[in-house]
């Protein structure tokens, strides 16, 4: 089943809907009007469909901190 991600043009709310083909659109739960479909990506459902996948991907480490960062000593 298509996951379909919706971004609200009154209040700019995003949210992703996991939609049959023939499903027309969906309703901002934010401010429940009309929602704009923006893109659609296919649900990994293999996954184990416990986190919603993220248009930006996962955050790169912020440098000085953390791992390799000189603290843990895996660094030069
Ligand atoms: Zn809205």
């Amino acid at each position: 089943m298509p996951l379909y991600e919706y971004l609200c043009p009154t209040c700019h709310h995003k949210f992703e809907k996991l939609q049959s083909m023939s499903a027309t659109g969906a309703d901002c739960p934010n401010c429940e009007q009309p929602a704009k479909r923006a893109i659609s990506v296919f649900a990994a459902v293999s996954k184990g469909g416990a986190d919603m996948p993220s248009p930006m991907g996962p955050l790169p480490p912020l440098g000085g901190g953390g791992c390799c960062g000189g603290g843990c000593g895996c660094g030069p």
